[in-house]
C-alpha cells in the first residue's frame, strides 16, 4: 500500500504512544494489555476521528468547500473533532444530531455538547432517532449552495472508505512501533462504531499480512449487522487503498454481547471499565465506546478468549469528554 499518494491534512503529532498496562494487566490476571494512546491525538481532545479527518478534510479543501457538515449522536465525538477541524481550516461547520435515545438531547448538556458551541458551530439542527442523516446533512449543504456557498457532507463517523485510511495508516504505524519495541502483539482490539476504525484496522493488518487479528466490540449493532457492515466497507476500502489479494469475510469479528439495553447507555460491564482502568493506570476511557470495548476485552480476558501469556493492544480511541455529560452514572 502507497497511503501517500492520497491527499492529507496534518492534524496528528506524529506517532500515539503504545503503552503498557502494568496494573491493569495484574489486575485483570491474564493476558497482557497494552494500549495505543489514540485517545491524546491531534487537537480538541483527541480521538480516532481525527486520522479520518486527515483524509477527509483534503477531500473538501480540494473540493473548494466553505463549510463542513456532518452529524452523530447528541454527545458526537466525531462532531466535536469536525468542528475543530473546521476551524483549524478556517471553514464554517454545520452539524446534524441525532436524538437516538429520546429525550437525551439538553441544550445546556455538558461534554461535547458544551464543546460544540465554544468551538463555534455555526448551526445545529436536531432530528428524531432512525432518521436518514445523509438526507438532512445534503439539505444543509443544498441550503448552503443556495446562497452561495459551498459545503461538504462527511457522513457519521467519517466512515467511508477515504476516511477508513486514516486507520488502515494506524495499523501500518502501529507494526512499525511493534518493530521497534521488539513486542509482537496477538490481537488488537477496538471498539467496532460506524465502522471506519474496525474496517481501517483490517485493511492495514491484513494488507501488511501481519496475521494480527482485529476483534471488534460493537457498540450499537447485533454482531451479523456490524460484521456486514464492517465487511463492506473494508471490501471498498482494500479497493482504494491497492490491496491486491482478496480479504476473506473470516477477517472480520465482532462481539455484540456488551452493547446492553442500547447505543449510549450504559451497563455495569462499562461502569467496572471505565473505574478499573482510571484506579489503575490513570487513563480515561469514555462511557459509549471504549468504556463498552474495554469491557468486552476484561470480559474476554476472564474467559481465557485472550489467554495468559498473549499481547493485546487495545486501541483507546477516545471521548472521554463525554463523562462529563454521565456524571450520575460514575459517582461510587
Ligand atoms: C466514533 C468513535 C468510535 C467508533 O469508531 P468508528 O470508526 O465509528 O467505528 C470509538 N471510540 C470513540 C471514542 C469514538 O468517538
Amino acid at each position: 500500500m502507497n497511503l501517500a499518494r492520497f491527499p492529507r491534512r496534518n492534524y496528528l503529532q506524529g506517532r500515539s504512544a503504545i503503552e503498557l498496562m502494568p496494573r491493569f494487566t495484574a489486575a485483570l490476571g491474564g493476558a497482557t494489555i497494552y494500549i495505543k494512546r489514540d485517545d491524546i491525538l491531534g487537537f480538541a481532545g483527541g480521538g480516532n476521528k481525527l486520522r479520518k479527518l486527515e483524509f477527509v478534510v483534503a477531500d473538501a479543501l480540494a473540493q473548494g468547500a466553505d463549510t463542513l457538515v456532518t452529524g452523530g449522536a447528541v454527545q458526537s465525538n466525531h462532531c466535536r473533532l469536525t468542528l475543530a477541524a473546521a476551524k483549524k481550516e478556517g471553514l464554517q461547520c454545520r452539524l446534524i444530531l441525532e436524538e437516538r435515545v429520546p429525550g437525551s438531547y439538553k441544550p445546556e448538556a455538558s461534554g461535547n455538547n458544551f464543546l460544540f458551541g465554544l468551538l463555534g458551530v455555526e448551526k445545529t439542527r436536531v432530528v428524531k432517532g432512525g432518521t436518514n442523516m445523509l438526507e438532512e446533512m445534503q439539505k444543509e449543504a443544498d441550503e448552503l449552495a443556495a446562497i452561495g456557498r459551498k459545503g461538504y457532507v462527511i457522513p457519521v463517523g467519517a466512515s467511508n472508505p477515504l476516511g477508513a485510511l486514516g486507520y488502515v495508516a494506524c495499523a501500518e504505524e502501529l507494526l512499525s512501533q511493534s518493530f521497534e519495541m521488539q513486542t509482537s502483539f496477538d490481537h488488537v482490539v477496538a471498539a467496532s462504531g460506524s465502522s471506519g476504525t474496525h474496517t481501517g484496522l483490517v485493511v492495514g493488518l491484513y494488507g501488511n499480512n501481519s496475521n494480527i487479528p482485529v476483534t471488534g466490540i460493537n457498540v450499537s449493532r447485533p454482531k451479523e449487522a456490524q460484521e456486514e457492515l464492517v465487511y463492506g466497507m473494508v471490501q471498498k476500502t482494500a479497493a482504494l487503498a491497492g490491496v491486491k489479494s482478496e480479504i476473506p469475510r473470516s477477517a472480520v469479528t465482532c462481539f455484540a454481547d456488551y452493547v446492553g439495553p442500547g447505543y449510549s447507555l450504559p451497563t455495569p460491564g462499562m461502569i467496572e471499565a471505565v473505574k478499573l482502568l482510571a484506579r489503575t493506570e490513570g487513563i480515561l476511557l469514555d462511557p459509549v465506546y471504549t468504556g463498552k470495548a474495554m469491557a468486552g476485552l476484561i470480559d474476554l480476558v476472564r474467559k481465557g478468549y485472550f489467554k495468559k501469556g498473549e499481547k493485546v493492544l487495545f486501541i483507546h480511541t477516545g471521548g472521554s469528554q463525554a463523562l462529563f455529560a454521565y456524571l450520575d452514572t460514575f459517582r461510587d
